[in-house]
């Protein structure tokens, strides 16, 4: 089979506008034509779809991958032309048997609110409904009925942290024969659900038990498949919030009635999704007790500062927190401040060096911290991830730093300079500290770090702090949505047609 490969990989977060302004082209990490085989060997979507189409003997045709890191809408120039640059790959390399995209489902761009949809009719306009269009894609996604009627399977993560994201591109190869000979001809149907959910590991109930329920529907003779989208909340467009994708095998009345099962059984337990949301101060004293009663270590993760949700990463309000209890035996990894790597790096391992550290982007992430350190090493911020989620790709946090600050075993602050959340200790690691022989490990991450760390802290506690992706939904405005939403207007309800 001759497969076109590609993708536009966005989540958008349109309150981050106010932080760094448009997405712009720089912010992409362009892949054209065979450098797109760089993703081999990776447990991403495009690891998992270069490995099934070598594997099953396809004729791949790279064409372009884009991924940026999640950030605030999309500047219309710079996605149209991704999009146009992509499309027209894909018509150069007709005649195709399929066409295979990763996308995240939350996209959003300048005047377009529904950047898959776009994507599907611009690439439907070139090679027309009989040749299949497959689309990986984020539990995060805003999934709307266009996309459902545009591609032919829409394949998203079940798990969060998405630790199959390369399962799932093995997947959308794999179905493609299927698709090609007529023996699956699928319809989508997608029940959008009026919640705007926060944060919900499927580690834990109740993501996890809806999670399970998908997974035996789709079981059901007909159904080829069945997921419970979360949705992004921190974004303001008509479609935003949760949503269950049920495609069966030419059986539009099935795929409502499961869509609608697993939606009744969201909505009825809707409450379960609210989490406490604990400040920082009482988050750390509620570590400061485990690391007594059961040992160390104990993870705070900031989940309101999580660059994987948009947020500028330089969020001072758990860091000073920290600094204000001083606990000992503690690390923070890390803080997106490139002056402050630039300038620990001039200064050198060894020197000590007042910085002004954080807090730089918006108001509503704390002030800079005004505080003196102790350089003790610095790093080219660059390592292979090993979390199940991403092993094999490489990290490039650019120019880094370990900060030390006083007190009995002092805390330790990692400084890099490109945005990201952590999602395993290898970040730590690189600046030679062993995250198991602390007490306290503080980082920047909503779900995902639990892939890299349950396994290995005694407790996982979340803070919550103002913030581009706190637990707290309701503080952002929705004025486009289009309906109301739970739980921000206590109206908001579900109704199957
Ligand atoms: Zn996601």
């Amino acid at each position: 089979m001759r497969i076109a490969l590609g993708g536009i990989v966005h989540e958008t977060n349109t309150y981050a506008v106010q932080s760094f302004g448009m997405t712009t082209m720089d912010s992409f990490d362009v892949r054209r034509g065979e450098a797109i085989a760089t993703y081999a060997g990776t447990r991403t979507f495009m690891g998992g779809m270069l490995f099934a189409a070598e594997a099953n003997d396809h004729d791949v045709v790279p064409v372009l991958h884009a991924f940026a890191q999640p950030s605030g809408t999309i500047d219309g120039e710079a996605y149209r032309t991704l999009r146009d640059d992509l499309v027209a790959g894909i018509a150069a390399a007709m005649p195709l048997d399929a066409v295979v995209l990763d996308t995240h489902g939350a996209g959003i761009a300048e005047g377009i609110d529904d950047l898959e949809s776009d994507l599907g009719q611009s690439i439907r306009e070139v090679i027309g409904f009989d040749v299949p269009l497959i689309s990986t894609l984020d539990l995060h996604g805003a999934i709307t009925q266009e996309m459902g009627d545009l591609y032919d399977l829409l394949l998203g993560v079940y798990e969060y942290p998405h630790v199959d994201m390369y399962e799932r591109g093995i997947e959308a190869i794999e179905a493609v024969p299927n698709l090609v000979s007529g023996e699956w001809n699928p319809t989508t149907h997608v029940e959008r659900l009026p919640l705007l959910l926060p944060t919900s590991s499927t580690t834990i109930a109740p993501a996890g038990d809806i999670r399970d329920r998908c997974l035996e529907l789709e079981r059901v003779e007909g159904v080829l498949r069945c997921a419970f989208f979360h949705g992004f909340p921190f974004t303001d467009i008509p479609a935003a919030g949760a949503s269950v994708v049920v495609t069966t095998n030419a059986d539009p009345a099935l795929a409502r009635a499961v869509a609608q099962q697993i939606a009744a059984e969201v909505w009825d337990r809707r409450e379960e999704f609210r989490l406490e949301s604990l400040t920082p101060e009482i988050a750390i004293r509620q570590a400061q007790r485990v690391i007594v009663e059961r040992g160390g270590p104990v993870v705070i993760n900031d989940t309101a500062d999580n660059p994987g949700g948009g947020t500028p990463g330089d969020a001072t309000h758990v860091l000073r927190a920290l600094i204000e209890a001083n606990p000992e035996n503690s690390c923070f990894g890390y803080i997106f401040d490139p002056q402050v790597a630039e300038q620990a790096h001039d200064a050198g391992a060894g020197s000590t060096i007042e910085i002004s550290l954080g807090g730089k982007h918006d108001d509503l992430h704390g002030s800079p911290l005004e505080i003196t350190v102790y350089v003790k090493s610095t790093s080219d911020g660059r390592f292979v991830y090993t979390t199940p989620m991403l092993a094999g790709a490489r990290a490039n946090y650019g120019p880094m730093a370990r900060l030390q600050m006083g007190g009995r075993g002092g805390i330790d602050i990692l400084v890099g300079s490109a945005r990201s959340q952590v999602f395993d200790a290898e970040v730590f690691s690189l600046h030679g500290i062993d995250v198991t022989r602390f007490d306290l490990v503080v980082l920047k991450s909503s779900q995902h770090f639990r892939a890299g760390f349950d396994e290995l802290a005694t407790e996982v506690i979340t803070a919550d702090s103002p913030g581009l992706t706190t637990l707290r939904v309701e503080n952002f405005d929705h004025p486009r949505v289009d309906g109301p939403r739970w739980p921000i207007d206590p109206e908001a309800a579900w109704v199957a047609d």
